[in-house]
């Protein structure tokens, strides 16, 4: 951490300073200059989390010098973080693909969908059970009977699920179903969710906030890890803008910051960022240019009559076409599909 003086300093107030950090533990380097004093505190900042530098007399700016996010920054693990989901594996240079409809509806479409996009390429089966809908009188997914549908199409594809949870009161619930948990962009700082997940262990897909920076959305993924649970994936999902032509605007430079700042896997959900079916297909392939470790989609056989997210719902067989171009961005970049 450095502490910079105002000009006017006193060395009553650089004493004072000084003793507070040392009271911490740390240790304390000054460095006088001809206009100004600097202070530099050595050692876990950690320990000053409490200690309100910026509050104190004399005091014009302080500079924390590590991430606040430290579990999950590629400076404590230097290696991306791999996530074994039943064998599927996220974070190598084989890319890897969720699909499935928006909300679980009914059980054969559940289980037709997840056949074709099985077929295509999908590692992952997604489905709603929970939905978080922005008016209360849309549908809210089936509840418990969804999960109870996503296990059956699991069993019969063999593909792993994932759902999303809103309600820290059925994570065991969750946990009972699903190999990955979803949080949802909308809970992305719903911290004691956030807790509950990383206390229950299983792997999680954390969604970014409609409107959050990256540096909150790996402060949400420390919350996750700080309960001892490091299996992560983040997912760029697209952001609130002043845009309209879009549902969202997709943050496709979020990828390789995040590469950059953390070792865990980086998703890209480019349905829910467009909320466009026919746009859906060339960000996709964007996000995998740009170095995601997988995508998100939705698909629906009947997307006119879905439940939800029907226009950004891709057909199977307009999936299994994207799946095709994927191929080839994935191996033109030098990973595998
Ligand atoms: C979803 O994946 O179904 C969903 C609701 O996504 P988001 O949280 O990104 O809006
Ligand atoms: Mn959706």
């Amino acid at each position: 951490m450095i502490i910079v003086l105002k000009r006017e300093a006193a060395q009553s107030e650089i004493d004072h300073i000084v003793e507070k950090i040392k009271s911490t533990g740390l240790a304390v380097h000054i460095s006088k200059g001809k206009e100004r004093t600097i202070i530099g505190a050595i050692g876990d900042e950690g320990l000053l989390s409490n200690l309100p530098l910026e509050t104190f007399p004399g005091v014009e700016s302080v500079m924390p010098i590590m991430k606040p996010y430290k579990l999950v920054s590629r400076e404590f693990r230097k290696e991306g973080t791999v996530i074994d989901i039943s064998g599927v594996r996220i974070g190598e240079a084989e890319l890897q693909v969720i699909a499935g409809p928006c909300s679980v509806e009914n059980r054969d479409l559940l289980i037709d969908t997840a056949k074709k996009v099985k077929a295509a390429g999908a590692k992952i089966l997604r489905g709603g059970a929970f939905k978080p809908r922005t008016s209360p009188y849309d549908f809210q997914g089936l509840g418990p009977e969804g999960l109870k549908l996503l296990a059956e199409a699991r069993k019969e594809t063999g593909l792993p699920i994932i759902s999303e949870l809103m309600d820290p009161r059925d994570t065991e619930l969750m946990c009972d179903y699903v190999d990955i948990i979803q949080i949802g962009a909308r809970n992305m700082q719903n911290f004691r969710l956030l807790t509950e997940v990383g206390k229950a262990g299983k792997p999680v897909l954390l969604k970014r906030g409609l409107s959050a920076t990256i540096k909150e959305f790996l402060m949400s993924a420390e919350y996750i890890a700080a309960q001892g649970n490091a299996n992560i994936i983040l997912c760029e999902r697209g952001m609130r803008t002043f845009e309209t032509a879009t549902r969202n605007t997709l943050d496709l430079s979020a990828v390789p910051v995040l590469k950059e700042e953390t070792h865990l896997p980086v998703f890209v959900d480019p349905s829910h960022a467009v909320g466009r079916w026919a746009l859906v297909a060339p960000l996709a392939l964007a996000a995998v240019a740009v170095g995601a470790d997988g995508l998100m989609i939705e698909v629906h056989s009947d997307p006119e009559n879905a439940l939800c997210d029907g226009a950004q719902s891709l057909k199977p067989a307009k999936f299994a076409s994207l799946m095709q171009e994927v191929r080839k961005v994935a191996a033109a970049v030098g990973r595998t599909f």
